[in-house]
């Protein structure tokens, strides 16, 4: 009986797999979070009140369903809960370890509201399927029958990997450009190994190249290959290709030497975890090492960047943020386990200026929060005369990003996008102005979240199957 393995969270306590101590966390780039051992993982999932309107899926942009796997997880049928898992969710393991669950699921479960403390959702999530590859359960990718149509995707981000994923399981032949030299987009040179490791990420590509996807890497498309050329080449076109122009700071001396962008900081860090050779680490330009660091921002990006600083042994690491706490973008668990680790938060405070030919302090002002506008927002506002100097020699700016002007870089005028330079692109399916060419990720939605770009290229790629079925059909007429 269901019931007697559920409901059981008015005697079990929320319990979250081990955290590493900080003073051994931050010597490394390893994840900070143990796994789950087979008896908490079922005892953590028993805790789920089977809902039977589940808001926990409902604010999950796959609509995975949660309650099932929990379930089974409880009744110790691992195999099944990773088939459900998997039926809705191309990379669960990835999604288990980075969602930001307390917006998302975790956030919405029912039973937090009554104050026990949510369902480790995530947590038991990446377990399923961090146990299914263990055990051999993930099958490689087979498809019945091989459909003689190809889809070109631009991008080997998790948005163009999912597309890839499904297209392929159909039986399309496909094949992925991406101008860096490893797979993964942002999931293997954005975010650092202390949230999820690289081999993970690995692991997914070998999945995909073994299922028959080719990957043309070290291309970048507009450059070594043209748009127009793609589009010759394949059937159907996907863009997948993220945001990647840093926000700027326009604020006198933000020219000076080491004042770093965020993707270019990361970038270095995660490449040298893969043990490839990176000159402006080496050189220092990109290395946080004994330096007096600041970071500008408050969203994901400054979080990994804070933490990223004190792994690298930097003297002292602050965060300047112009908001307050409760109203940074930034999830509140990475904040805890920033400080945790030892970084300082200078809340309501913005930069004015910078200091020295070579960066030696960040001149900022103090700032207050407003009443709340229309949209309910509060607005920050400077302090007069509340002006002063923050030390540093190393400043990286993490002040969001923006999408480049593809229809300018690709010369391809009719490629439709909005006044703030994402693609035009309709909501479910992906459709841009062009035909047989869509879009997905990152490049539609602007700067968003993993989850949300799996979601977007499996719709796509579903309606990508519709296009190519009926062109078949228009041809054949
Ligand atoms: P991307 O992952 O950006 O992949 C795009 C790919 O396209 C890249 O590989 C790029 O090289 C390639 N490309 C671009 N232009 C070209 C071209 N012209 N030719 C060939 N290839 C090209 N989200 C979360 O859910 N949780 C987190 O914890 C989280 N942390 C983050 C931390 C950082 C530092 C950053 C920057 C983002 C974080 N995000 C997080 C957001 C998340 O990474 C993105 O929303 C997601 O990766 C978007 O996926 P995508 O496939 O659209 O694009
Ligand atoms: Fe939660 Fe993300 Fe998993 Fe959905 S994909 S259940 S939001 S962790
Ligand atoms: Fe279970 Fe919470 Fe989802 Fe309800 S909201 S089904 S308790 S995980």
């Amino acid at each position: 009986m269901a019931g007697q393995k559920m409901l059981k969270f008015t005697k079990v306590e929320r319990d979250m797999p081990e955290k590493r101590a900080p003073n051994l966390r931050n010597q490394d780039f390893n994840e900070i979070y143990a796994e789950y051992a087979r008896d908490k993982a079922a005892e953590q999932a028993s805790r789920c009140s089977q809902c039977g309107v589940p808001y926990c899926q409902s604010h999950c942009p796959l609509h995975n369903n949660i309650p099932d796997w929990l379930r089974l997880t409880a009744e110790g049928r691992l195999e099944e809960a990773y088939e459900i898992s998997q039926a809705t969710n191309t990379f669960p393991e990835i999604c288990g370890r980075i969602c930001p669950q307390d917006r998302l699921c975790e956030g919405n479960c029912v039973i937090e509201q009554s104050g026990h403390g949510t369902v480790t959702i995530g947590s038991v999530e990446k377990y399923i399927t961090d146990t299914a590859f263990e055990q051999g359960w993930v099958k490689p990718i087979r498809p019945h029958t091989e459909r003689p149509e190809s889809v070109g995707i631009i991008g080997a981000g998790p948005g163009g990997l999912a597309a890839a994923d499904m297209l392929r399981r159909e039986g399309v032949q496909v094949t992925v450009y991406d101008r860096y030299d490893r797979g993964g987009g942002l999931l293997t040179y954005g975010i650092p190994g202390f949230k999820l490791e690289k081999d993970i990420v690995m692991q997914r590509m070998a999945q995909l190249e073994d299922g028959g996807v080719e990957f043309v890497l070290n291309c970048n498309v507009g450059e070594d290959l043209s748009f127009d050329a793609i589009r010759g080449k394949h059937d159907a076109v996907l863009i997948a290709t993220g945001v990647y122009k840093t926000r700027d700071l326009d604020a006198p001396g933000s020219d000076a030497d080491g004042i770093v962008r965020a993707i270019d900081f990361l970038t270095a860090s995660n490449r040298k975890s893969f043990g490839d050779v990176v000159e402006e680490f080496e050189s220092g330009e990109l290395n946080a090492a004994g330096k007096k660091v600041v970071v500008i921002g408050g969203g994901d990006t400054a979080m990994d960047c804070v933490r990223t600083a004190i792994r690298q042994g930097a003297e002292s690491v602050k965060c300047l943020y112009r908001r307050d706490r409760a109203n940074m973008p930034g999830s509140q668990r990475e904040v805890q386990n920033a400080e945790e680790e030892g970084v300082e938060f200078v809340w309501l405070a913005a930069p004015t200026g910078f200091e020295g030919k070579s960066i030696t302090g960040v001149k900022a002002k103090r700032m207050r929060l407003a009443a709340p506008d229309a949209t309910g927002r509060q607005m920050p506002e400077l302090i007069e005369g509340s002006d002063y100097i923050e030390e540093a020699d190393l400043v990286i700016k993490a002040l969001g990003f923006e999408p480049e002007d593809l229809p300018k870089l690709w010369g391809e005028k009719e490629l439709e996008v909005t006044r703030w330079g994402t693609i035009k692109a309709k909501f479910t399916t992906g459709e841009t102005s062009l035909p047989g060419v869509y879009a997905a990720g990152d490049i539609v939605r602007g700067a968003s979240l993993v989850v949300w770009a799996i979601k977007d290229g499996r719709d796509a790629a579903e309606a990508i199957m519709g296009y190519l079925s009926q062109s078949q059909t228009v041809a054949a007429e």
